[in-house]
Parts: structure tokens; sequence; C-alpha cells
């Protein structure tokens, strides 16, 4: 019988997680499995703030794919820059791959919304190498600070957002700058860490109680915070929040996500960048492509797309090994639900607030204690016990 080739876009926590589950059927269903990413290891995008706030080392939040994936998936080192659906094939920027099916996984992209001299001026918080960048930026600027004749917005570093993303870059900066300022010699009251938000309050939509509660910690840790008041433009000397400019060299924008823009500029029928799917995962345009996490848009029971979250892309990369069996075997596939177990957010390595289980608020200790089950839960449906143990230890696989 003639072997099927299933080709896998990112691996990023649904590609992962498809990769893994489709592995151990490759035999059974005749299949050749391609996974093809843009590094050969995947990265944590929950944990960015942390090394972008100098907290984790970037190794700490990325794993090598060698280490996830088995000899039955093919790995391919490779930038995605267009797919053919017609032709069944996906284009990389050096080759071309041929396909029966295909899982896209490729996550999001910033929404710029359009405001001017966003794009061009701005940090995004969204890969390792972003994070990096934002942590050496605000250290160039504090090194800056003593050095350059025009000290004009250097030690004004503005987030824009307060989502999640937004909330949790703050509270990690908000840690982290009192200790890197001295090392540069620059007096931590020359600092101003703004984070500015459209919504009337921090982590629009969350629980009320816990986003005031959240509000405080941030004010707490130094964040001025800026709400009810939109970003409006951004030049490389200044930001303009509502009717207040403020100078500024560094603005990280944390202030939404679109689906990957390959998905549009493939043809594929997209909200907002995520493309249109069915109930069972598959998309509403091509039969044999099926497309999970943030690069698609699952509408639930209400008519509501699905956030794009992690939690969401792991349970549609489990759903999609068992529904990719189905479909190549000739059974009928199952529609996915998605089990709400919670947020998490931390507010800084020391403090977090969340709502699990559905409706139980946590904050302090416990909330902490429970952003780091999620992380363990994380590395164990990734990589077993001896994953957990090496987290434990502070000894992840490195990348070579
Ligand atoms: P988001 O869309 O959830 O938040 C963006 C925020 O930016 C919004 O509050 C919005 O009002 C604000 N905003 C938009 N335009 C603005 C402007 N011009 N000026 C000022 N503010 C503006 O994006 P996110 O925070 O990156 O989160 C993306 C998804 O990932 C969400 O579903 C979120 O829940 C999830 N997430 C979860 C966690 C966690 O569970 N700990 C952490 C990070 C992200």
């Amino acid at each position: 019988q003639d072997r099927k080739r299933v080709v896998i876009l990112g691996a990023g926590y649904g590609g992962v997680i498809t990769a893994q589950g489709l592995s151990k059927l490759a035999n059974k269903l005749h299949i050749d499995i391609t996974l093809v990413n843009k590094h050969n290891y995947h990265q944590m995008v929950t944990k960015l703030h942390e090394p972008a706030g100098g907290h984790l080392d970037g190794d700490e939040v990325r794993i090598p794919l060698s280490k996830l994936i088995d000899d039955n998936v093919k790995l391919v080192k490779g930038v995605v820059s267009r797919i053919n659906p017609e032709e069944q094939k996906v284009l990389l920027e050096d080759q071309e791959l041929a396909y029966d099916y295909l899982v896209i996984g490729l996550g999001s992209d910033p929404e710029y919304f359009g405001i001017p001299g966003l794009k061009e001026n701005s940090y995004p918080l969204r890969s390792l190498n972003a994070a990096r960048l934002i942590k050496v930026q605000i250290e160039s600027c504090l090194a800056k600070y003593k050095t350059d004749e025009c000290k004009d917005g250097l030690l004004n570093f503005v987030i824009g957002g307060a989502g999640f993303t937004g909330v949790e870059l703050a509270g990690e900066l908000g840690e982290w700058l009192p200790k890197v300022a001295p090392k540069y010699d620059v007096p931590l009251d020359k600092i101003r860490l703004i984070c500015a938000e459209a919504a009337p309050t921090v982590m629009p939509g969350f629980d009320e109680e816990l986003s005031k509660k959240t509000a405080e910690i941030l004010q707490n840790k130094g964040v001025e915070l800026k709400l009810g008041v939109p970003i409006k433009e951004v030049t490389a000397d200044y930001v303009q929040i509502g009717e207040e400019q403020i100078p500024s060299k560094m603005v990280i924008w944390t202030g939404g996500v679109r689906g990957n823009t390959v998905l549009e500029d493939s043809g594929f029928s997209t909200q907002r960048g995520r493309a249109n799917i069915n109930e069972k995962l598959q998309s509403i345009n091509y039969d044999n492509v099926f497309i999970i996490g943030d690069s698609s848009i699952f509408l639930d029971e209400n008519g509501r797309g699905l956030p794009p979250t992690a939690q969401i892309a792991m349970q549609q990369g489990e759903h999609l090994v068992k529904n990719l069996e189905k479909y190549l075997t000739g059974k009928e596939m199952d529609a996915f639900t998605f089990v709400n177990r919670g947020v998490v957010a931390s507010i800084g390595p020391s403090d977090a607030v969340g709502m699990v289980f559905g409706k139980y608020r946590i904050e302090g200790k416990i909330a902490v204690w429970m952003k780091k089950v999620v992380h363990y839960r994380y590395l164990y449906i990734f990589g077993g016990l001896p994953l957990v143990v090496r987290g434990l230890m502070g000894n992840l696989p490195k990348v070579n």
C-alpha cells in the first residue's frame, strides 16, 4: 500500500503534540510524517516574558525538537513562505514539499491595527529572539543614558496593551528594572515603566476583582498604568498615548495578535488572519488540510471564536491525532470541544493571579504555585517524567 505524506507546519504547542501522536500511528496508518519548523527547537511562547525581563535564560524556554520527536518524523528546518493547497504543496524559502494531508500550526503574528509607525518602531514579544532583543535593548537604553548627549525618552519604557501578555511582561520588568538599573549607574527614579491599555481595565474581559488586584500589584512594582487610552502613533522618538505624547525609544507591543499571515496570503478564508475551520478542525476550504492553534479560529457553541492560547492549541493537537486516525481509516471524525482548565498569569517571578476550574479565583503564592504546575504539566505532556525531572533540576536539554 502506498504511504501517504502528512506534512505538519509549525512545532508550536499544537504541532508538536500532533507530530508526537501521529508518530505512534505512523506504521498503522502507512504515513510518512514531516514536521517543518523555523528553528530546530520548540519555544515556550507562554514564558517569553521571562527572558525579556532578564529572569530566565533562553535555554530555559526552548527544547530541541530532536528531544521531542522520534525517528518516525522527519524534521525540516525552514520558513514557510506560502502554501499552494490546489497543488498540495508547501513552499519554503529553498525547497518545495508535497503532501497528501496537511496540518497547519503556524501560530500568530502581532496585530498592529494600522496604527501609524507602530510596526516600524515597536518591539513585539512573539519569539525567543524577540524576547532577547527586548532585554538587550532595555540594557542598551540604560547604558546609553550615561554616555549619550540626548537622553530624551531613553528611560521611558512603554508597553502597549495590558492583556495577559502585557501584564506578564510589565510584572517581569517591574521587578527586573530595579535590579538592572544600578548596574548601569542609572537612578531608579529616572526610569518610567508605562503600560498603556485602550480598555478601562487591565486584562479586559477577565474577572473584575482580579483585574483590579493585578493593577494594584503592578502599581506596587512601579508600573505606571494608563488605562482607557489607546496608543495612536509611535515614532523612533515618541509614543502618542491618547492625547499625551511621551518621549520613548522603547515601545513594546503586546496589543494583540492575528493569525499567521501565510494563511491569508495562501488564499484561506480567514478572520483577523485566523483560518476558518469546521468543528472537526478541518479547513472549510480544503478537506485534506487541518488547522489548529492560533492559526485557525474555532467557533464555540455560541458562535464565539476561542482565544489564541497554548492550552487550546494543545487540546486541538490531541484531538486532531484522533481525528486524523479516523479520517485516514475512513471513519467519521468527532467534533472538538474545549475543556477550560483555567488561566493563570504571572506578575513578576513572585506573584500571580488566576481563575481555575471555571470559577475559583486564586492569587499570591497559590497562583504562583499553580503557574508552576501548569508548566510542569506541559513538560509532562511533551516529554513525560524525564523532561519534568530535567525541568525541576533546571537542566532542560540544550539546543546545539
Ligand atoms: P490580547 O488581545 O488578549 O490583549 C491585547 C490588549 O491590548 C487588549 O487588552 C487591548 O485592549 C489592548 N490594545 C489593543 N490596541 C491597543 C492600543 N492601540 N493601545 C493600547 N492598548 C491596546 O493579546 P495578548 O495579551 O497578547 O494575549 C493573546 C492571547 O494569549 C489571549 O487569548 C490571552 O488570554 C492569551 N495569553 C494567556 C496568557 C496566560 O494564560 N497566562 C498569557 C499571555 C497570553
